[in-house]
């Protein structure tokens, strides 16, 4: 594509002279671009993992940028705005684990004999206990570990892993997550959970190690894993073996659950402490010179990445420990940021409206930066006219195929996008792809949350998506210099037509993007901050089962079908077992209220 076929649409916005040669340029030029995206998808950034010190440095350079570009922050503020994150959390002091089996107290030590898992919940309790088998209850697999089990305040011991072992196809593997092993245990009253490795799947037997997953609300009872040789010894003292049992199970598939003696007891204290984290976006303010009202555009693009990866970082190696530079995703589309605001300045006099520039950071551990953001605006919400982001636009195909997110999020999206996609009659710039959903896994959607109407430019996914091979020399950066001298023309066409596009609430039904794997939706984006006890609705999708039982966003969801949801994964658990038109009673608290809603369930 030659660049003089870029000619900018709107007067008086003037085209500048070329400006090849020179050390930096006010043109987007892939030159550029390239090197922005070599000093931030470098080693020495170190995957830029919210919270370090590569995150920091990366911020920092943004900020440096814009300073050079000569665009200044938000009146008052200074370009980082600062946000607090949970990172990580740590044993605190209290941990116990005291075993009776008659013959005297005998007390385990945390971090060798036993470790709370990363979301369990802090508390003491006291007790006799139920061996669970697996902890699995999937009846309608026919497995349920808790059929003949009465475990209503009792401490449950449970295998890790399934009758199937570790094999990730196995058919009951989809239940025996961590996560709904404690919800199996919690939703039948039962007051602790012991997770112990079977000698079939981990004869080394190691111990989890304690992480914070991010999505995590507490689990809502306490749940430690403790060695085998407690368990054996626990299961010896009432005449039982434990690899026996594991053989049984496995090869019969039935359930085998018994009450461990009155006499055997075991107290447990579970205390995890948060270690809170640092991070900041960073923002730059532009003034339309012809500006006449507050009016603002938004224009961002996440910083940050996976740093090492690991596993529960979201990376797809997580075996590895490599660093994730995150070229495409997002040095691309902060380097398109750069970019953008450099050329915009150079055309500050002809501006009819504001511009903000915000790179995000916390983007990758979900959307942290950005929902901080729009409860904490620079400048207020309600003159931000439109936010159009860009997340992976640096690995644009032969086919020049661009996927734009949001196009039904205002009646005008879809013209202005066509119109400054045509080069002339007959030849268009890129194959557009439409998606009318303003809701997405980027950080449009917290804005779109806020009724704003959003742009998401996309140039696809690829094998190194989330992988410490997403690194700078395999973007096309002649192809995403084209893909940012489209979004500054649509950035022009928003900035210079004198009406604001309106908002549109995108009916459930032409949306996508609720968890996957679902047969029903409840039409409701979850938020992914920190709600203690509940899961929080970021927006509910118009016309889907939850606008019409008139859920707003900002609702925390406590029950469900008569269940209590305290976070995600009940949440989840909950619409697996619905189908179309079953009605649910969800409860939600409002303000401090609980209020009572009815959906009816919608297949998807
Ligand atoms: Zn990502």
């Amino acid at each position: 594509m030659e660049r003089r076929l870029f000619t900018l649409a709107i007067a008086p916005i003037v085209a500048l002279a070329s400006a090849q040669g020179q050390k930096s340029s006010e043109e987007i030029t892939s030159f550029e671009i390239k090197q922005h995206v070599q000093f931030l998808a470098s080693d020495s950034l170190d995957g830029r993992l919210t919270g370090t010190e590569g995150n920091r440095r990366a911020a920092q350079y943004i900020a440096s940028q814009f300073e050079r570009f000569g665009l200044p922050p938000v009146p008052g503020q200074s370009y980082l705005q600062e946000f607090e994150f949970v990172q990580q959390v740590r044993l605190g002091q209290q941990n116990s684990f005291v075993l009776a089996t008659g013959t005297g107290p005998e007390e385990a030590s945390v971090d060798k004999d036993f470790r709370p898992l990363g979301f369990s919940t802090n508390s003491s309790v006291e007790g006799n206990l139920v061996f669970a088998g697996y902890g699995i209850s999937a009846p309608e697999k026919g497995y349920d570990d808790y059929e003949n089990a009465d475990v209503s305040g009792k401490i449950v011991i449970v295998l890790r892993y399934s009758p199937d072992g570790t094999n990730p196809h196995g058919e009951l593997q989809e239940f025996s997550s961590l996560r709904n092993k404690a919800r199996y245990a919690r939703d039948r009253g039962a007051s602790a959970v012991i997770l112990v490795n079977g000698e079939l799947d981990d004869p080394d037997d190691d111990l989890i190690p304690l992480r914070y997953d991010h999505s995590m609300a507490a689990s809502g009872l306490p749940i430690i894993q403790a060695k085998r040789k407690i368990v054996e010894g626990i299961l010896e003292a009432v005449g039982q073996d434990l690899r026996s049992i594991q053989d049984t199970i496995n090869g019969t598939r039935r359930p085998f659950s018994f009450p461990i003696a009155k006499n055997v007891k075991v107290s447990l204290t579970t205390d995890l402490e948060q270690i809170r984290g640092k991070s900041a976006n960073v923002a730059g303010f532009l003034e339309g010179g012809k500006a006449q009202n507050d009016d603002v555009l938004v224009i961002g693009a996440h910083f940050d990445h996976l740093g090492h990866g690991g596993e529960g970082s979201g990376s797809l190696s997580p075996d590895e420990d490599a660093v994730h530079n995150g070229a495409d995703d997002n040095a691309s589309g902060t380097a398109g940021l750069l970019e953008l605001a450099q050329f915009f300045v150079g055309q500050r006099d002809y501006l009819k409206r504001s511009i903000l520039f915000l790179a995000f950071s916390g983007e990758e551990l979900g959307l942290l930066g950005s929902s901080y953001y729009v409860q904490h605006p620079l400048l207020h919400l309600e003159n931000t006219i439109a936010m159009i982001n860009m997340d992976m636009i640096g690995r644009l195909q032969e086919s020049r195929k661009l996927t734009v997110y949001g196009t039904g999020t205002s009646s005008r999206w879809e013209n202005i996008l066509t119109k400054e996609n045509r080069i002339s009659e007959h030849d268009s710039l890129f194959a557009l792809s439409f998606i009318a959903d303003g809701f997405g896994p980027s950080d449009h959607s917290s804005f779109y949350g806020k009724n704003i109407p959003v742009l998401f430019f996309f140039t696809g996914t690829h094998n190194d998506y989330h992988k410490p091979s997403d690194d700078w020399d395999l973007l096309n950066y002649g192809g995403e210099e084209n893909v940012l001298r489209y979004v500054q023309k649509v950035a022009e066409n928003i900035l210079q037509t004198d009406e604001r596009p309106d908002y549109v609430n995108v009916p459930s039904s032409s949306s996508r993007g609720d968890a996957r794997g679902f047969r029903v939706t409840l039409g409701i984006i979850p938020d992914y901050g920190e709600t203690p006890n509940g899961m929080k609705v970021g927006g509910v999708r118009a016309e889907g089962p939850a606008a019409k039982a008139g859920m707003l966003g900002g609702d925390i969801i406590v029950k469900m079908g008569g269940k209590n949801v305290l976070n995600i994964y009940d949440y989840m658990a909950i619409l697996g077992e619905l189908k179309a038109g079953d009605i649910v009673e969800v409860e939600v608290l409002r303000n401090g209220n609980r209020i009572e809603l009815s959906a009816t369930m919608q297949k998807r």
